[in-house]
């Protein structure tokens, strides 16, 4: 299988919009696979019309509605692939649907799962680390709320300063609520994402400093684009590796 991805590292999936490259890929494809729950927001009109004429699976969409996290506000959180089980869950539906399409290579893509899912379950073994953070530090401080599904597999506190999707304002409000909490759990750490400017999340830090509460940036986290191609954090595996391996060390005062 030849595979092509519309958006690449650093680009935000919430606010992008297809370009004439995108729809000629689109156009040239035998499947489309794309993560939806409104994730890739401004692309769903392009997916749906594109999938009068082939197959195009919302890959996020086929795993069971119970397992998916609301906000307040009733709106799905889409970032499924930091829950590992509903990221096999998702990739179950895309295999399938690869089956479909050639039947003749359905062992080959049954193999495949089967090898990757095996390292799917050593990531998780592997994460479990994460538990050794002592639990009241366990809190997870992003730019936006991309993290649900990781802090509730990796049972952590996670406080985005943004919503769900990127395209709400940060508010004043939003940081100072965000330095108490800081204060309060007295957290060592807070993280800035590959796809977002990283000016809010210093703002926090000076907030908790006016409050003579010291708070580190623990590094860059991947949240919803991976990092360079042929890097080890360009692969779904090697970024959420460099999320946990980053959480850890900077949530328990680890050396990199
Ligand atoms: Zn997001």
């Amino acid at each position: 299988v030849e595979v092509e991805s519309l958006m690449g590292p650093s680009v935000d999936p919430h606010l992008y919009n297809p370009t004439q490259s995108d729809i000629s890929k689109v156009d040239r494809a035998d499947i489309i696979f794309y993560n939806g729950l409104n994730l890739e927001a401004n692309m769903v009109e392009v997916f749906n019309s594109i999938g009068q004429s082939k197959p195009v699976l919302a890959i996020g969409e086929t795993i069971s509605e119970d397992a998916l996290l609301e906000d307040e506000e009733g709106a799905i959180d889409p970032h499924i692939w930091f829950d590992i089980d509903l990221w096999k869950e998702a990739l179950d539906a895309a295999v399938e649907e690869l089956k479909q399409y050639s039947p003749d290579d359905a062992d080959y893509f049954e193999e495949n799962k089967q090898r990757y899912f095996e390292e799917l379950t050593e990531l998780k073994e592997e994460a479990k680390k994460l538990a050794e953070i002592p639990e009241s530090q366990r809190v997870l401080v992003t730019a936006h709320d991309a993290f649900g599904y990781f802090g509730r597999m990796h049972e952590m506190e996670v406080i985005g300063l943004q919503g769900l999707s990127t395209e709400e304002e940060i508010g004043v409000s939003d940081i100072n609520e965000t330095s108490a909490i800081i204060k309060e759990h007295q957290v060592p750490a807070i993280f800035v994402e590959s796809t977002i400017n990283e000016s809010s999340i210093q703002a926090v830090i000076e907030g908790a400093k006016s409050d003579r509460v010291e708070v580190e940036l623990g590094g860059e986290l991947y949240s919803d684009a991976m990092g360079e191609a042929g890097t080890k954090e360009g692969t779904y595996l090697g970024m959420y590796r460099h999320n946990v391996n980053t959480i850890y060390e900077a949530l328990t005062g680890g050396e990199q």
